[in-house]
Parts: structure tokens; sequence; C-alpha cells
């Protein structure tokens, strides 16, 4: 066979095969595939092969010449999948971070006409290209820390043209950035101040204006709430997802995050690719996301930033049979781009071992976002986003943390970060 480029003789190759059409649950979170002495073939920008260094290079017709790339003594796997972040926003919280240090809590940052609303402010104010402008040094950063697709939520726009401006923003940053970014509307993140005493109006402007417009000119492809108490109620988040639905905008939900509302079932009612946070999910909501398969989008980050006691139950997810991811949560509030980060607050905090942290990274994350048929794994025809990381073995990855371990990135078959 003809390929243009070979890696060859990873010390441990994660293939996560076997999981492109439905997720690992239970036990299977912890099988990565992996294959010792581990090569991949690579044609154009899709994965052609993936065996043993030996198998590879039987495969590589005589005479031909594919660029080799030596892994011996690394860790190779699939690309990071980051399944729920924030993107193409302005402004910047840090004075917040000092005011939470010294004791106040979000919901009381917010009230007070912070947190959010500061980043909506700055967000108006700037101009599309402005948004893109920074959306490309975020996905610099995301991309040099191995995360090769990665979803966009709006939601710091909240009237129409603010939020088709951040969503056309997170269109161009797709099209000029090898990092793929999945669209989704979040016009639906927090109540407006000038709505603060008539949030009905903006529920309807959501439901009436935004989503057709949204779906009509194919600006996002999932369609989030922000269901939490003092923000969207159940019966809110409820009409406006279904009302996506009407759309074929494919409902996500940011559930039981601060308070036990009901978020999870109303994922599973409404047929929610994802439920995200989840710090306060009841037995009830867990087995409600388990019968309905929606995937629990975990996102330690930001119980850490929160400085939350608890984190969400992965364990008791994961044992119930919920199809577990893990994400960034990429937000002002939340500044990292680094799913190695996640990784290791993952293991450290939820107590997932490095291998169901890193199915989740990939793979699952991969299925959060209706992408697991093109990425989230290595196998034959996925496009070929490909990490070589300069680890012996894959636990290394969130053990050894705090620095970035990516020693290459392979985007759609082409290298796209070196260390070196
Ligand atoms: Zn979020």
């Amino acid at each position: 066979m003809h390929f243009d480029s070979v890696i060859l003789h990873a010390a441990e190759l994660l293939t996560l095969a076997g999981a492109s059409h439905t997720p690992k649950l239970g036990t299977e979170l912890a099988e990565l595939g992996i294959i010792k002495d581990g090569a991949v073939a690579i044609q154009e920008n899709r994965i052609a092969a993936v065996g043993t260094t030996r198998e590879i290079e039987k495969l590589v017709k005589a005479g031909t010449r594919p660029k080799v790339i030596d892994a011996t003594g690394k860790t190779v796997l699939p690309g990071f999948v980051d399944p729920h972040a924030h993107l193409a926003f302005a402004g910047t919280r840090e004075k917040e971070f000092v005011q939470k240090i010294q004791g106040a809590s979000y919901m009381e940052i917010l009230e007070a006409g912070g947190g959010i609303n500061v980043t909506v402010k700055a967000t108006r104010k700037a101009s599309r290209k402005t948004l893109v402008r920074l959306g490309q040094h975020t996905l610099n950063r995301m991309l040099r820390y191995g995360t090769t697709t990665v979803e966009g939520k709006s939601g710091y726009g909240l009237e129409p043209k603010h939020e088709y401006k951040q969503l056309l923003a997170i269109r161009d940053l797709n099209l000029i950035h090898p990092i793929d970014v999945v669209p989704t509307f979040m016009g639906a993140h927090v109540v407006p101040q000038k709505y603060k005493d008539r949030p009905e109006h903006y529920v309807k402007l959501v439901m009436e204006k935004m989503i057709p417009t949204v779906a009509k000119k194919g600006m996002a492809e999932f369609c989030d709430v922000f269901a939490e108490e003092g923000v969207f109620d159940i019966n809110q988040s409820r009409r406006i997802l279904n009302r996506a639905k009407e759309y074929d905008l494919i409902p996500k939900v940011h559930a039981d995050e601060m308070t036990t509302l009901g978020g999870a079932e109303l994922a599973a009612e409404v047929g929610a690719i994802s439920a995200d946070h989840l710090l306060k999910v009841s037995n009830q909501g867990i087995q409600a996301l388990a019968k309905a398969q929606v995937v629990a989008v975990l996102l330690p980050a930001t119980a850490f930033v929160l400085m939350e006691k608890e984190y969400a139950p992965a364990r008791k997810l994961i044992d119930a049979g919920v199809p577990v991811a893990l994400a960034t949560d990429y937000n002002p509030n939340c500044m990292t781009e680094s799913m190695q980060l996640i990784l290791t607050l993952a293991c450290l905090n939820m107590r997932m071992t490095p291998a169901e942290a890193i199915a989740a990274a990939t793979i699952n994350a991969a299925h959060a976002i209706n992408r697991s048929h093109v990425v989230g794994s290595l196998e034959p025809n996925k496009q070929a986003d490909i990490l070589i990381i300069d680890t012996p073995n894959h636990a290394h990855i969130p053990y050894h943390f705090g620095i970035n371990l990516v020693e290459k990135v392979i985007k759609n078959g082409k290298i796209a970060f070196s260390a070196q």
C-alpha cells in the first residue's frame, strides 16, 4: 500500500477502537486497545492502517518511501476531543478570581452584576473580527496541548445580532484554524440584565427569533441551555430545547451544576446528546441518563475553579452505565485550554483511572458532539488526528501534570505542532 507517512515504534499506541458506534460504558471505559510497539499509517488526511510496527512495515509498498515519524519510547493516541467549551468571547475576569479567593460565591458575583455580565458587555462591544482574533489565540493553545476537535458555544451576546456574531466568529474559526470547531447555540446561557424582571420575554426571544434564525442559517448544530436555579428553570429549559428540536438543533443541557434541579432528567426526556456538569445530579437523574444513554460531560476544572469540595459523581455514573466524557469548559471563569489538566483533575478528584479519563477525553467525548464516526479513535478511515506524547505509557499523562507533554500533534494527516 502507498502511505504518505507512518508513525513507528510507539511504546504504547492507544487505538480506542471499537466504540465509534456506541460509547464506552462501565468497565469498557478502561479498555484503550493498547498496541505495544505500535504504528499508524497515514494517507492524505486519513488513517490508512493501524497495527504493530512489524505489521505496518510489511504493508508499505516496495519502492515507496513514506515519511517516517519515530515514536520510540512515546505514547501515541487520538487527538483530544473537547466537547464543552465557550468560544469567541471578549474580556477576562481576573478581578473576579480575586473576589472569589476572598470568599464571594459564583452566584453572589453574578447577582452583583459581575461574572458573565462582564463578558457579555465586552463581547457585545467587540467586532466579529476581534472575536476571531481572540479565538485564534485560544485555539492555538488548545492545539499545542493536544486538542484537535472542540465544541464552541455562543452565549455571551444574549441579543440576536450579538449571538449571531459570536456564532459567525466560531464558523470563521473553524474555517481558518486546523482545529475542527463544532458550533453550539447557547442564547439561553443567562437572562440578560435588560430582561431581569421579565425573563419570560427573553425566553420568547430565544424561542421565536434566535432559534429559527440560527437553524435556518446553519449557524449551529446544537442548542444548549443553562438549567439552574435563578437562571432558566426546568419548564423554560424544556420549552427552549423542544423548540430547538423542531428546528433540528440537537439539545444539550448545563444540568444539575449547583442545585439538584432535574436537569439530567430533562436531558433524558428531550433526548439531549449530552448533559454537562452534573455535580448535584440525583440518583434518579443518573438512572434517567443511563436509560436514555445521554453522554455525561464532566467538567472537573469548573469544580476546581469554583473551589468545590464535591465533584461530579463520576464513579456512580460509570457504574450505572452512563457514557462519561470529559471537557475543559473553557470560559472566562475557567481559563484552561488543557485537556491534560482535565485528565489529572478527573483522576485525583473524581477517582477515574488514567485509562478511563483518556477514553472519556477521546472517543466518548466525540460521542458527546456527534463526531464519533470521524474522530476519537485510531482506526482506518478516520481523520488522522493523532498525538505523540512524550511519556513511556498512558498513565504518565495525568500523573505527570502541570506541564505540556505533547511532542507532536498531527491534524488531518499533517504535523500541526511540534515541540522541537
Ligand atoms: Zn459551560
